[in-house]
């Protein structure tokens, strides 16, 4: 069936016009919704982790459910650059190609709608608050989520860097696991002539800036990836005669196994209560934004490259996982499935680049791809 990409087009650009940020996704979703009333899919699950979507095709005959998932949100990054469809949400755009990966998705229903697969179902989730790495999750804690259940599960990301419609992949992990780290230390203030009376966390905080900076060195060995970066740390006040009685130090922790991840966060949190002890100070340990890593299934990306190349796609295979992370991991955690990425061209800006945006060129690409994975999939 040939794809309308005018339509596809406008969609992404009205997309584009209403970005919104994580887990705020409404009016996008409503947007999506009325896009693809159009194509009859037999059920829509409205609301599920809170703005998502997810839209059901029913095969011919009972067979395995196959999802494919995108994602809804955007970023609190300005537009700034000059496009007839900039976003109009003040501060907000979508600077990660979320629009391209909805678009390309919602291309799915015009065939789907024209020939239902031969078996089993296709859901098309279109998942809320990836950014923020909740959203999978929220998604797979909603009761809802049972009329789903899938057997198998893709997803892609547009990649700038590669050269345009490049099909990217990897077997076993292909993006890393990333927490937030969020550390604060509780003393007591005291005047700035008299640092002996108060509990100051001043040390604590420079002795944790530095020993997080070092975990990697010694816990973690040459071959395992690990990563903490300290991005934020403050003590006390601007106020010269004062001690200070509070301070936080907040990091980032990457690596590519989960397994890596237990064990850094544990000498993180150790290290954390050690200084405690030492400073005579209290502790509030918070972990936030935690995303698994995205672990591919080895068959399941041999079928992407098959059908990469009976498309007649240029394609790369990934030597090592990519360091940022994708909450996609949580999907492939328990179902068998893969995620892969589709160059956006070498010379583009990077992903949440304030310049970015989404090359509309991947959007039939996109939507070949998938549709070969269902046809691959789903067919007798
Ligand atoms: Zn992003
Ligand atoms: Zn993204």
């Amino acid at each position: 069936m040939e794809i309308k990409l005018d339509e596809l087009l406008e969609l992404r650009k009205t997309l584009h016009r209403n970005a919104e940020l994580s887990g705020k996704e409404e009016k996008t979703s409503a947007l999506i919704e009325e896009y693809l009333r159009k194509y009859q899919p037999d059920e829509f699950v409205e609301g599920i982790g809170g703005y998502g979507l997810a839209a059901i095709y029913d095969g011919e005959s009972d067979g395995p459910t196959l999802l494919i998932r995108c994602d809804l949100d955007a970023l609190p990054i300005p537009e700034s650059i000059e496009l007839g469809h900039a976003s109009q949400s003040d501060g907000v755009s979508h600077k990660c190609g979320h629009d391209g990966h909805m678009t390309i998705v919602s291309g799915l229903a015009q065939g789907l709608h024209a020939n239902r697969p031969a078996q089993g179902r296709v859901v098309l989730l279109y998942q809320p608050g990836e950014e923020v790495g909740k959203g999978a999750q929220w998604v797979l804690d909603d009761d809802k989520f049972s009329r789903i259940t899938p057997d198998y599960v893709f997803a892609l990301h547009n990649l700038p860097g590669f050269p345009v419609g490049q099909v990217v992949y990897r077997e076993g992990v292909f993006a890393s696991a990333s927490k937030g780290l969020i550390v604060e230390l509780m003393g007591e203030t005291s005047h700035a002539a008299e640092p002996q009376k108060g509990k100051s966390p001043t040390m604590a905080v420079a002795q944790l800036i530095n020993g997080f900076s070092a975990i990697s060195q010694f816990h973690s060995a040459l071959h395992e990836a690990a990563q903490v970066t300290v991005i934020h740390a403050r003590v006390g006040e601007r106020a010269f005669g004062t001690s200070p009685g509070y301070g936080n130090v907040m990091a980032t922790l990457r690596s590519h196994s989960d397994e890596v991840m237990e064990r850094i966060s544990a000498k993180c949190e150790d290290m954390v209560k050690g200084l405690c002890n030492s400073w005579n100070l209290e502790t509030k340990i918070q972990w936030d934004e935690i995303f698994p890593s995205t672990v591919n299934d080895d068959e399941m990306v041999r079928l992407i490259v098959e059908i990469a190349d009976d498309l007649g796609l240029d394609k790369f295979e990934q030597p090592i996982p990519f360091p940022w992370s994708e909450d996609f991991g949580n999907f492939t955690d328990r179902y068998k499935g893969a995620l892969f990425g589709l160059g956006a061209g070498e010379n583009q800006p990077a992903l949440h680049h304030p310049t970015y945006d989404f090359p509309d060129d991947l959007i039939l690409t996109g939507v070949q791809l998938f549709e070969m994975i269902i046809k691959r999939l789903l067919s007798k």
